[in-house]
């Protein structure tokens, strides 16, 4: 059976739509450089995301129905709990994303354990919430973190951009990892509107994502894959991407066998497929 195969989803559905939120905070920053945290211009655009794009996006999403996976740092959780709480509450899936955002350093393995760990412990203490997905900060990942991920007990990481449908990872000696949920570039939200001053890109209109996204929405449908969405609420949590979400949403549900579905139910539907 090829990646690309069709999926035979619960009850019939065509296409899987994991409609995923990065809340990074003001992690985006800091983990770039410690220095930012002198600099409450530049954090602002991460406290935008809890202060607004959070409300706002559980917001659109009650409204639509649907649920969703936010995957959140421990330092978010530990500084923006009533956000999170929020989230929780929506019946929304809260999965892990680093400590502070670290981008992972193959080099040092140790460390990749420690922010693993420290992200866990974090998510547990502040929202008594036992994470099975994981999302690399910034999908940057290595064979010994997929490997971690499956010690401590994750059902499935969401990193990679290898293939469209989920599958299982095989570790080095040949045993079973964890459920891949994958990813792409062109099905994120920051490529199109996370603007930065030290790489500055033009912002672009909410008609350019549309079609980026509808297009790529409609050939996965055809498929009979997974459509899995990246999002961020400092950057789709702004007034006109709000817009742009309940629209883009409400488009996906015109088409009959439309799943909405969290990670979790994502990495075990497909398992249940393969068993
Ligand atoms: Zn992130």
């Amino acid at each position: 059976m090829n990646d690309y195969d069709p999926v035979n989803w619960p009850e019939g559905n065509r296409v899987a739509v994991m409609l995923s939120f990065d809340f990074d905070a003001e992690t985006l920053w800091l983990s770039r450089d410690p220095a930012n945290a002198k600099r409450p211009g530049t954090l602002s655009q991460g406290t935008y995301g809890a202060k607004v794009g959070v409300p706002k996006i559980l917001e659109t999403l009650d409204g639509c129905g649907v649920p969703a996976t936010f995957f959140v740092p421990g330092w978010t959780a530990e500084h923006h709990g009533g956000a999170c709480e929020a989230i929780l509450r929506g019946g929304h899936e809260i999965g892990h994303h680093g400590y502070l955002h670290e981008w992972i350093d193959p080099d040092f393995p140790e460390r990749e354990e420690e922010a693993l760990v420290k992200g866990l412990d974090a998510l547990k203490a502040t929202l008594g919430v036992t994470p099975t997905g994981y999302r690399s900060p910034a999908w940057e990942t290595s064979p010994n973190m997929i490997a971690l991920l499956r010690r401590h007990g994750f059902a499935y990481d969401s990193s990679l951009m290898d293939t469209v449908n989920p599958y299982r990872h095989t570790l080095a000696d040949g045993s079973e990892g964890p459920v891949e949920l994958p990813v792409h570039w062109s099905l994120d939200d920051a490529p199109f509107a996370l603007f930065s001053v030290r790489a500055p890109r033009t912002i672009v209109t909410n008609d350019h994502m549309m079609q980026v996204w509808q297009d790529e929405f409609r050939e996965i449908y055809r498929w009979g894959g997974l459509f899995n969405l990246t999002m961020h609420p400092q950057v789709t949590g702004r007034p006109s991407r709000i817009a742009l979400l309940r629209e883009f949403i409400g488009w996906m549900r015109t088409f009959p066998g439309v799943w909405f579905a969290r990670g979790g139910e994502v990495a075990a539907a497909w398992s249940a497929t393969r068993t």
